[in-house]
């Protein structure tokens, strides 16, 4: 078996890479592994192993037709986490975003039309499906993407389908709530306030804090790809729901405690242009269909993601020299 993964240097795909070259994943323990990322600020070599015997890390762009081209023969199956993700970002800058999630989603599913590789994961996102005061969204609820971040997603998840529907691509697409664990980037919300936490600083904490987000360990979101890599069916999307409703005024208060800290430490500050008011993921397809449930709690995920921050400054100080603003 001969994986090609995108993106991960990054936080989600380097759990994915190092978890599978942990042999984590029944049935891949002797699983080969090319991860393609072209190191962008939120891409850390260091992320991955530097070296091992499974693993071959290529330098390169995922826009590079060529070069995938040149890449992706011998490989039995594409999982596509690399993106650009920080909504923030796009808010200032939204081309980066369409170039990379729409352009080079295009570009990688071409290019595995191209060389036969028919088996691709394309890794979404919830905010594809915009904001949603009650309830929760099915994978068969509309997309109407609120950021430029989001509306990129939607746009790729879009392509992907084209991809199956056009070309009988066997593609599948994961859409997960919000993400948390280690060698999360700290621009992102959790170790944003954890690293700040760490270093004496205020909270940044957007608008009165009542925006709702579900929050899943990244361990948990890397095992649902795998189960729909596996398992998963062609041209299908899958929800995949922390099952963990916080406000980020409550996530707040849960950092705060772990700190011994209160709000004296908090900062409040403009809200976000179109902040989103709440994600909501009914999750049933993925657990009826195929097996999955998430085995991590937020009660003990928290507390070890901060424990992990406050073990490796070495790893986030020089991230939060070059830091954006909060972000979830
Ligand atoms: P990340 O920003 O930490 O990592 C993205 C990686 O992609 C980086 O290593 C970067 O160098 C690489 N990359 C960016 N542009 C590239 C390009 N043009 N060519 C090659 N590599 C490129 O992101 P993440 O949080 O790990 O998210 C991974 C995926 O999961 C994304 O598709 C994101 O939309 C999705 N997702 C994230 C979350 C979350 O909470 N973080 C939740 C749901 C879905």
């Amino acid at each position: 078996m001969r994986l090609l993964v995108t993106g991960a240097a990054g936080f989600i795909g380097s759990h994915y890479v190092r978890t599978l070259l942990e042999g984590g994943y029944p049935g891949y323990e002797d699983a080969d592994v090319t991860v393609i990322d072209n190191l962008t600020y939120a891409g850390n070599r260091a992320n991955l192993p530097g070296s091992h015997e499974r693993l071959t890390f290529v330098q390169a762009d995922i826009c590079d037709g060529d070069l995938l081209r040149e890449v992706l023969p011998g490989h039995d199956a594409v999982v596509h986490f690399a993106a650009e993700s920080h909504v923030d970002r796009s808010l200032r800058a939204a081309s980066e975003f369409i170039r990379t999630n729409v352009a080079g989603t295009q570009s990688l599913l071409d290019a595995c039309v191209t060389t036969g590789v028919q088996r691709v994961v394309h890794v979404s996102t919830d905010e594809v499906y915009g904001s949603i005061d009650q309830g929760s969204w099915t994978e068969a609820s509309p997309l109407l993407p609120n950021s430029p971040y989001a509306a990129s997603k939607a746009a790729s998840d879009l392509v992907a389908r084209s991809y199956w529907r056009t070309h009988g691509l066997d593609v599948s697409i994961t859409r997960c709530s919000n993400n948390y664990g280690p060698y999360q980037h700290p621009e992102k919300l959790i170790p944003r306030f954890t690293t700040s936490l760490l270093q004496g600083r205020r909270l940044p904490l957007y608008g009165d804090g009542g925006n709702v987000r579900e929050w899943l360990h990244v361990d948990d979101h890397c095992r649902a790809v795998q189960l729909v890599l596996t398992r998963g069916r062609a041209g299908e999307g899958y929800n995949v729901g922390g099952g963990c409703e916080r406000t980020n005024r409550q996530l707040t208060e849960l950092l705060l405690d772990l700190f011994a800290a209160d709000w004296s430490s908090v900062e409040p500050v403009a809200d976000r242009k179109g902040h989103d008011l709440r994600y909501a993921l009914d999750d049933s397809k993925i657990r009826e269909q195929l097996g999955y449930a998430p085995r991590i709690t937020f009660e003990e995920g928290l507390p070890a993601t901060v424990a992990w921050y406050r073990d490796h400054p070495d790893w986030w100080k020089p991230l939060v020299e070059e830091n954006g603003d909060a972000d979830e």
